[in-house]
């Protein structure tokens, strides 16, 4: 375990674009890379990715490990997993960090079981105990009721995959100056098990709501499916997305990819609409790195207001409709 050395981040790769979970993780790792004293590396495959190589170091990461080949060309278990597991049992890092999307936790979770190792799926906190060299991975447990902090005391690399929008990316700094490595993997198109026939892009979904720019959230404050239909409305005229608590979901007045919170979406708009929701600490995980947060409640103690930015003390019914017209008035 003592040659393990080095943070590592796993940088997805989709349609030419490195993901921005990638970029997050590259900030965080960068903490954990300082603290201990080591070099943060981004490891990249693909096909055509080299160019995309310097964004990794102007993300922060000190060297990029590339792996550029045709039977990369689309995320395969087998492909990827053989690229990553080459170079981490080369260069032994002894921290990899993955984004905790479709493709990064099937393959974390593919390259923990080649490299018998630990992973903690579906961080949220990250920190590490430089004396002990342990990564301290921490992530909701029973149902969101306590947060774990999950430990890998014997085996190298510590993995994780980390939820997108949770960490800060750093600023990109074009200045910066880092190594890129092109690694040469023999991989066989015959060889692969799979392969990838088409495509098809699900266009029947709106724009997720961890995407979103502005969010319009309501909840049980709105009384009914009828009242709810005022933050439809207020969202409609701003152009901005639905979501709401997990009490309006359980009550059927929104669908559950629209719950936001500790067991829902985590967000990070520029601004977040929080309309009759009390602001219970599971609600607020997914939404408190909102830039500007504007909460409105008629109960001037609703912990809503501890995160809120300005606060609306008073009655939806009527606030909500003023705002509307507002709007309207303003966008003609
Ligand atoms: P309430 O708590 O009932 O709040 C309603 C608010 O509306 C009150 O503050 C009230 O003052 C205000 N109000 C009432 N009438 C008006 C009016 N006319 N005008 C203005 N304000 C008004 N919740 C989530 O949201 N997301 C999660 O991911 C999540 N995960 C959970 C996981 C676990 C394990 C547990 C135990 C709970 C979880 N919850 C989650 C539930 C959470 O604890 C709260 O119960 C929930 O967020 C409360 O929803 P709410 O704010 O809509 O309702």
């Amino acid at each position: 375990m003592e040659e393990n050395q080095g943070v590592w981040v796993f940088i997805e790769v989709n349609d030419g674009t490195i993901e921005g979970v990638s970029l997050e993780l590259l900030g965080a790792g960068r903490k954990l890379a300082d603290k201990l004293e080591v070099p943060l590396s981004g490891v990249m495959l693909g096909q055509g990715v080299m160019p995309l190589a310097n964004e990794v170091i102007y993300a922060g990461a000190d060297q990029v490990y590339v792996v550029d080949h045709p039977v990369l060309k689309n995320y395969r278990t087998e492909s990827y997993m053989k690229g990553v597991c080459v170079l981490a049992e080369k260069y032994k890092p002894e921290i990899f960090l993955y984004g905790a999307t479709p493709n990064g936790k099937d393959l974390a979770s593919a390259v923990a079981t080649d490299l018998s190792t630990g992973l903690t799926a579906d961080t949220t906190m990250l920190d590490v105990d430089v004396e002990k060299r342990l990564l301290e991975a921490s992530r909701p447990a029973f149902g969101g009721n306590i947060m774990a902090t999950i430990l890998c005391k014997k085996h190298r690399p510590q993995m994780a995959t980390v939820r997108p929008k949770v960490m800060k990316a750093l600023e990109p700094d074009e200045g910066r100056k880092g190594i890129i490595i092109e690694e040469e993997l023999e991989l066989r198109e015959e060889d692969m098990r799979t392969k990838v026939l088409r495509i098809v892009k699900d266009v029947t979904k709106k724009a997720s709501l961890a995407e979103a720019h502005v969010i319009v959230a309501g909840g049980k404050g709105l009384g009914d499916i009828q009242g709810f239909q005022l933050i439809h409305e207020l969202a409609e005229v701003i152009g901005a997305s639905v979501g709401g608590t997990r009490d309006v979901v359980e009550a059927g007045w929104l669908k559950h990819e629209q719950q936001i919170g500790q067991t829902g979406e985590t967000v990070t708009p520029k601004i977040y609409f929080a309309i009759g929701i009390s602001g219970a600490i599971q609600h607020v995980e997914g939404m408190k790195n909102s830039e500007l947060i504007i909460a409105i409640n008629k109960d001037a103690n609703a912990p809503i207001f501890d995160v809120a930015t300005y606060g609306i003390v008073g009655d939806a019914m009527e606030i909500v409709p003023k705002l509307i017209k507002q709007f309207k008035e303003l966008s003609k």
